[in-house]
C-alpha cells in the first residue's frame, strides 16, 4: 500500500469523474474510475473492463497523462519481450488540477469584476446588443451602433455583486 491509496479515498468518485470528463470526455470517466478502484491496470485490463477500442483508450490515457492524472510504469513482458504499460491513478494530481482550474477561473472573474466595477455602462435595452462603456457611448453620441436606439445608463450593480460573491466563494473554498 502506498500513500496514493489513502488519498484515493479522500478524492471521491464524483470529483475524479468530473476531472476526467473535463480532460478527456465521458469515456475517460470509465477508465479513471476503473484505475481508481484497481490502483493499477494494463491496457489489456482496461480494454477488458471498458470494451472501448484500444487506440481510443490510448488516446484518453495520453490526455490524462498530460495532466498527470495517470502515471505509467513501463515493464517488459518476460515471454514476449514486449512492453507492458501499467497505468496508475494519481489522486493527488486531481486535487492539483482542481486548484489550478479554480485559480484560472478566479483570475478571469477578477478581471471581469474590475472591468464592471470601474466602468459606467450604457445600453439600448435590446437583448442582442452590447453594453457600451462611457467612452464608447460618448463616441457614438449615445446611440447604439447596432440597432440605432438611444443609449441609457445601465445599472450593473447586480453583476458586480454577483461577481464579488463568486470571487469570495472561490477564495474561501481554496483556502481550506
Ligand atoms: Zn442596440
Amino acid at each position: 500500500m502506498d500513500g496514493c491509496e489513502t488519498l484515493a479515498v479522500i478524492i471521491d468518485d464524483e470529483i475524479s469523474s468530473k476531472v476526467a470528463r473535463i480532460i478527456a470526455g465521458e469515456d475517460a470517466v470509465k477508465i479513471v474510475l476503473f484505475l481508481k478502484k484497481t490502483g493499477k491496470a494494463t491496457n489489456d485490463q482496461i480494454l477488458a473492463e471498458t470494451e472501448l477500442p484500444l487506440n481510443y483508450i490510448r488516446k484518453i490515457l495520453f490526455k490524462l497523462y498530460n495532466y498527470s492524472i495517470v502515471q505509467c510504469d513501463r515493464l517488459r513482458d518476460k515471454e514476449t519481450r514486449w512492453f507492458i504499460f501499467n497505468w496508475r491513478f494519481q489522486p493527488d494530481q486531481v486535487e492539483g488540477f482542481i486548484t489550478n482550474m479554480k485559480k484560472r477561473v478566479l483570475g478571469i472573474l477578477k478581471v471581469r469584476l474590475e472591468y464592471e466595477a470601474n466602468n459606467d455602462f450604457y445600453y439600448c435595452g435590446t437583448q442582442e446588443c452590447d453594453k457600451y462603456t462611457f467612452e464608447t457611448a460618448m463616441e457614438q453620441v449615445f446611440r447604439c451602433s447596432v440597432c440605432g436606439k438611444p443609449l441609457q445608463h445601465h445599472d450593473n450593480s447586480n453583476i458586480v455583486k454577483l461577481l464579488r460573491d463568486r470571487v469570495e466563494k472561490i477564495e474561501k473554498g481554496s483556502s481550506t
